[in-house]
């Protein structure tokens, strides 16, 4: 018997591979498209001109001054970026964060200076006030140096307001404190902002992946660590709490950060909830990608590609990384 006229000792009817044959048949059946439009590329503000001062444990990230974050916007914008995600460094912090609040603060000033120049670029103000505090904790301590809530969430509306009025489009609470949403929406509705959306970091948890970030900001607590407020690593239930409690207090948008880690968490938010979802693509996660790259160990475009995948996949509409500017680079 002949080689081509031997029958198959397999009996198929499904052979999956069929719809892989080609390019084009995978195009075809694809599943999963990462939304362009929903990449949020995050910027590092600090005082000064002419300021680009890179991140060692970034490569490729660096802190701007508000002239060159408005420069750097624009490149963005030409290549399709949609919305930035600012946080600010200051040159001053305090006890209580109040250059957070300054009118004139750095977030503020780049929120007016990029509004001026591109208004059709969203600006989304990361809220919170480990970057401005002297020990580094996310808002006022009490006496037994835990983070007071309510205080802090006075703290937050404050600041809050200063970025609406600074032409903001979306404030994005990271700070983990209860019931700040809510404060912050109907402060925002109170003054008239009833068009400032709120994106919450509802599921922020306590992770070692931030690790970079603290370098960039210089908001290393200086003592202890921020598990009585970010949520524990092995609860994800919790994380369900805590996002229907930000919808129930106005949020419009809702996170779960960090994002490789997280990623049954950001399914099971996608399957409970139908509001926009967003995951953030944190400092640590980006590094490892990078340090790995500069090794020579990985591929770092098909790996960013496939996280990229991975997060639409698991649910998330909108997402923010360090990689978005590339990433737009090479798809948009
Ligand atoms: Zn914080």
């Amino acid at each position: 018997m002949q080689l081509g006229e031997r029958k198959s000792v397999l009996s198929l009817t499904a052979r999956p591979r069929r719809l892989r044959s080609s390019p084009s048949m995978r195009d075809l059946v694809r599943e999963t498209h990462v939304n362009l439009g929903g990449l949020v590329q995050p910027l590092f503000i600090v005082p000064g001109e002419r300021v680009r001062s890179p991140i060692a444990s970034m490569p490729g990230v660096a802190r701007l001054s508000v002239d060159v974050a408005v420069e750097e916007t624009k490149a963005l914008a030409d290549i399709g970026i949609r919305a930035v995600l600012l946080f600010g460094i200051p040159d001053f912090k305090d006890a209580h964060a109040s250059s957070n609040y300054d009118p004139h603060g750095v977030v503020q000033q780049a929120a007016r200076a990029i509004k001026a120049a591109l208004p059709q670029m969203l600006v989304i103000a990361d809220l919170c006030n480990c970057e401005y505090t002297d020990h580094g904790h996310c808002g006022i301590l009490d006496g037994s140096g835990d983070v007071e809530n309510d205080a802090t969430v006075e703290l937050l509306v404050r600041t809050a307001m200063t970025y609406a009025n600074a032409g903001v489009d979306v404030i994005a609470p990271s700070d983990m404190m209860d019931g700040r949403v809510g404060a912050i929406r109907r402060s925002l509705d109170d003054d008239g902002h009833t068009r400032v959306a709120i994106m919450a970091y509802s599921a922020k948890y306590a992770s070692a992946f931030y690790g970079p970030f603290r370098e960039a900001a210089d908001s290393t607590p200086s003592f202890g660590d921020r598990r009585s407020y970010q949520m524990d690593p092995a609860n994800a239930r919790e994380a369900l709490r805590e996002v229907l409690l930000d919808i129930d207090e106005g949020a419009d948008v809702v996170m779960v950060k960090p994002a490789m880690a997280y990623l049954d968490v950001v399914r099971s938010v996608r399957e409970r909830v139908e509001l926009p979802l967003a995951v953030y693509n944190v400092s640590g996660e980006y590094a490892m990608v990078k340090a790995a790259a500069q090794n020579g160990w990985i591929d770092e475009e098909r790996i960013v590609d496939e996280l990229m995948l991975a997060f639409a996949r698991a649910g998330a509409d909108i997402i923010i990384s360090y990689f978005a500017k590339d990433y737009l680079r090479r798809h948009g």
